[in-house]
């Protein structure tokens, strides 16, 4: 991979701004390190909240970072808390947006103050942190947004203004979540044949016509246009429909992913040793599974915002159990609302010596594991790129955002996942966990998966789609 060349005052300086949650720190961390490589000064932008969760569960000296690839902070407008859970998305998307504009500025106005970095050149944002293209327009920078979701799950969100227009959105009552009308097919999505209301990004779920996020997505992509470009973290074999679709609207899309595979271009050790992960990894569960035979291991793992209900725990449980599949199961701390996870003693007697259960793995690791034989999945879309990666068809619990999106395509278009049912029940749990395993149908969701793996990686390969569409970028916009 070739770089810019040049001393370091003269190098062009990105600063790059997550959303303050970790699916969104995750692929901007790639793509700052990426672009590091690629010969620009970095500075990386941190919640004060997190920028604290992170020396904590990496270690003091973690994010010393190096002379040129520096770390910076700015408070999220959150009360403060000294709680490691996920915080409130809501409350974030709102705190963001009213609060981090100032602090910002203040930020690119010290750097630029400072004397020791070269000038700030360039802003990679998150889509969700769109006040920092008002940041862009003071300083006369130019900016990229990078939306860190699925292209289906964009363009879903595209169509909240049309559903809404139409008199589909907001629902008459929430009764309509469950007496069969999300099931009404739009017929009008470019991209999406046959695509239902209930495949939508979940904040259509709503009777309120002034509810929050629904509002907040429809300004966020109305927002899409005032920067210079749309990074998106896909590829274009897998969703070339979709993102034919979005191209009508926003001309300038990079599709650069999935940019952990990207990341292997990466060489500088230091680099490599940064870490993103707001949890702690525990991992031993990589030598767990170092004695299990190939393919013969069911994953679980519902990321780092999902929560369910004890009952729901519970049923999970009993499904994995009956289904005498060894497991690897990721229970967060604070996974169950309100309540600490409490698993029943029998359940714990009778699959300890084929199960185990851990707060936070390293989830790339373990979906590249030949032990893995399916993953069953909130369906975010970090951990959808993350199994597509590692061959692994999915078992799909989706539960919000993109990710009722996230499982359709994973279902129907991509063919490597089955839904389970959001009320969730032990005898179906059970059944797809067998049928992924042993079954038919778990045989062609595998073989669908290792093609998507195989176009995943051409896409990321020298001269494939991603790796073009990388200096594309750089080149057209962060250059100019
Ligand atoms: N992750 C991890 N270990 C875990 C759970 C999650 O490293 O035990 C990482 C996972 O690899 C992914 C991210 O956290 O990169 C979760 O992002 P995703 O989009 O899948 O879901 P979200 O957390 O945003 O709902």
């Amino acid at each position: 991979m070739g770089s810019i060349a040049g001393n370091d005052e003269n190098k062009p300086h990105a600063v790059c701004i997550p959303y303050p949650a970790q699916g969104h720190i995750n692929p901007m961390l790639k793509l700052a390190k990426l672009l590091h490589h690629k010969g620009f000064h970095i500075t990386f932008v941190n919640t004060e909240y997190n920028h604290r969760r992170l020396l904590k569960s990496l270690g003091p000296s973690a994010l010393d970072g190096l002379p040129d690839f520096r770390f910076a902070t700015i408070p999220d407008g959150l009360p403060p808390s000294d709680a490691d859970s996920t915080q409130d998305i809501l409350s974030l998307c709102a705190s963001t947006t009213t609060t981090c504009l100032e602090p910002f500025c203040e930020l690119l106005s010290e750097i630029n103050r400072s004397g020791g970095p070269p000038p700030v050149s360039c802003i990679v944002s998150d889509v969700a942190m769109n006040f920092t293209l008002t940041a862009a327009e003071r300083f006369g920078l130019p900016e990229v947004l990078f939306c860190t979701a699925s292209a289906c799950g964009l363009l879903g969100y595209t169509q909240y203004r049309r559903l809404r227009e139409k008199g589909y959105i907001p629902l008459k009552d929430m009764s309509q979540v469950t007496n069969g009308y999300l099931e009404t097919i739009i017929d009008w999505v470019p991209g999406m044949k046959d695509i239902q209301l209930k495949d939508f990004p979940s904040f259509i779920r709503t009777t309120d016509p002034k509810d929050f996020m629904f509002n907040f997505l429809i300004q966020l992509i109305d927002n899409i246009p005032r920067a210079k470009g749309l990074i998106i973290n896909t590829f274009d074999a897998l969703e070339h429909d979709v993102l034919v679709g979005l191209s009508t609207m926003f001309p300038r899309i990079y599709t650069i992913g999935p940019l952990h595979l990207m990341a292997n271009y990466i060489h500088d050790e230091r680099l490599n040793a940064i870490s993103s992960s707001l949890w702690k990894e525990e991992s031993e569960c990589m030598k767990w599974l170092d004695q299990k035979e190939p393919q013969s291991v069911v994953y679980v793992n519902f990321g780092s915002i999902t929560v369910v209900t004890a009952q729901q725990l519970t049923e999970f449980a009993w499904g994995l159990a009956n289904s005498k599949k060894p497991f690897l199961w990721v229970i967060r701390p604070d996974i169950v609302v309100g309540e600490s996870a409490m698993l029943p003693p029998e359940f714990l007697a009778e699959t300890k010596d084929r199960s185990m259960m851990i707060g936070w793995c390293p989830q790339e690791q373990v979906l590249n594991h030949s032990a893995i034989g399916g993953f069953l999945t909130h369906s975010g879309w970090n951990s959808t790129l993350e199994s597509i990666v590692g061959g692994v068809p999915v078992i799909c619990w989706p539960f919000f955002a993109e990710q009722q999106t996230n499982c359709r395509f994973s279902c129907v278009e991509w063919g490597m996942g089955m839904e389970i049912d959001n009320n969730v029940k032990r005898d179906e749990m059970e059944l797809l966990v067998r049928e992924m395993m042993d079954g038919e149908k778990g045989k062609k969701m595998k073989e669908k998966a290792l093609e998507w793996k195989k176009k995943a990686e051409d896409a990321t390969a020298y001269e494939g789609s991603a790796y073009l569409n990388l200096d594309k970028l750089i080149k057209e916009v962060l250059l100019q």
